[in-house]
């Protein structure tokens, strides 16, 4: 059986970092097999959920190259919950209930005022016809909720977190519908898990209990369950669950360089035994993808870590990915000059504004004045080629005996008028030879 995996966003908010983990991991898992990525847009909230919101995350994925292989919408399945729930009711796995969440709080109170766990008692289900009757008839509409099977002992192993038990008895049947007929997450996730033929739900250990329930669901609907494992939260570096992490979202991140190649290279390895190589691509990282890899410790979300990743990537993109970005004219020497020395790729323009136009000359004292005159002298006279700079700095020496920084440091000044940035000698070629003297006479003169 070929392996489907999906992603299953509610579109009542853009993705942010941690969702996005869940969409690769998913996105891993298929192409490791050889599988199928599908898209599922959870969007039963009919209130809460956005078009806006799903063309966002639609934009994100495809930013991201996680392309999926399939894109469904619960919105447009409702025919398929409605059947499915008809036949549960029939066998008695859901049932009415009535109780107001102020009655539900008072009970969870008095439960636990006695030292009790908070489990709903299912007085709902000694109503009779009669009663359901009259509450009808009375304008009540009841709540539904699933029946779990208080004798089936729950269990799996779970791919991350090994085996799992839970006992039915310990939980309360979930509601899985509202009053107003509309659905909760729950039971329609399980239906499309079985109609989409889905083979691996992987996501947040925040729904390890849910999964106990939706076991139950599966085996109700007469389907096998597909294979679930949890992955740790991820957490900032604070070690908590931060706030910024919980909506740092893919605009932020592409605002600030971020490119889409650092994300995934970091949340491909993030709480896994396996090193975060920024030198791997996707497909690369599928192959080595392996769910036993994973720890059971929160992952740690690191920021900086991020734009070291970014910047190591961004060092080795070729032309041909960055060509769109970069300001026009800038050729591919320009580009192979620059990007060792950027830490993301907008930075490419600062440093091309100094090749092509003008520079802030900083002032010098006159010693380094006369320098740079004769640098001016001897530039003008040198052959011009590739190896000019080379050229230029072998010639300065001899004839002043500077050496290291006193040769180097006022000719990057005057000719960039920066300390630091990219190889000189990739740069003067570029600069070319008339701005170049240009620029070693301003700066002795100014
Ligand atoms: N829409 C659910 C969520 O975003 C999907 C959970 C799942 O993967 O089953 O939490």
């Amino acid at each position: 059986m070929s392996t489907v995996t999906r992603f299953a966003p509610s579109p009542t908010g853009t993705l942010h970092v941690g969702n996005v983990r869940t969409a690769l991991q998913n996105w891993l898992l298929a192409k490791k097999h050889g599988g199928r990525f599908l898209l599922r847009i959870d969007d039963t909230d009919a209130e809460r959920s956005k078009e806006e919101y799903v063309e966002a995350i639609r934009a994100d994925l495809a930013w991201l190259g996680l392309v999926p292989d399939g894109e469904e919408r619960q919105s447009a399945r409702f025919d398929l919950y409605e059947r499915e729930f008809a036949r549960l009711c029939e066998e008695g796995r859901v049932y009415r209930c009535y109780e107001s969440a102020q009655e539900l709080e008072l009970k969870r109170k008095v439960l636990l005022g006695r030292g009790l766990p908070p489990i709903y008692d299912r007085a709902a289900l000694a109503l009779t016809e009669s009663d359901h009757a009259a509450k009808w008839a009375g304008g009540e509409r009841p709540h539904w909720r699933f029946l779990l099977d208080h004798d089936s002992p729950i269990a799996w192993t779970d791919g991350i977190r090994g085996p799992q038990h839970f006992d039915a008895r310990q939980m309360s049947d979930p509601v899985v519908r509202r009053a107003d007929d509309s659905w909760l997450y729950m039971l329609p996730s399980v239906i499309d898990d079985v109609a989409m033929g889905v083979t691996d739900v992987l996501r947040g250990e925040d729904h390890v209990s849910n999964t106990a329930v939706q076991l139950q669901m599966f085996a109700a609907l007469g389907a096998p369950a597909p294979n679930f494992s949890h992955a740790a939260l991820l957490v900032g570096t604070e070690g908590k669950l931060s706030k910024r992490l919980g909506s740092l979202g893919m605009a932020e991140l592409r605002e600030a360089g971020i490119e889409p190649e650092a994300l995934i290279a970091l949340l491909a390895r993030l709480g896994t035994s396996d090193p975060v190589d920024p030198a791997l691509d996707a497909e690369t990282l599928a192959g080595s993808f392996d769910l036993s890899h994973f720890g059971r410790a929160p992952a740690r979300f690191d920021e900086v870590e991020l734009q070291r990743i970014n910047a190591a990537i961004v060092h080795g993109l070729p032309f041909a990915r960055v060509a769109h970005l970069l300001p026009e004219g800038m050729s591919e020497a320009g580009w192979d000059a620059v990007r060792p020395n950027l830490a993301h790729i907008g930075e490419a323009g600062e440093w091309w504004q100094i090749v092509t136009g003008s520079v802030a000359t900083p002032a010098f004292d006159g010693e380094t004045k006369g320098y740079l005159e004769l640098a001016a002298d001897t530039l003008a006279a040198v052959q011009w080629s590739d190896g000019v700079w080379q050229e230029l700095t072998g010639e300065l020496k001899q004839a002043t005996g500077r050496k290291g920084k006193l040769l180097f440091l006022p000719l990057r000044q005057a000719l960039t008028g920066r300390d630091h940035g990219p190889d000189m000698a990739a740069l003067l070629p570029l600069i070319g030879r008339e701005a170049a003297v240009e620029r070693l006479r301003l700066a002795a003169t100014a």
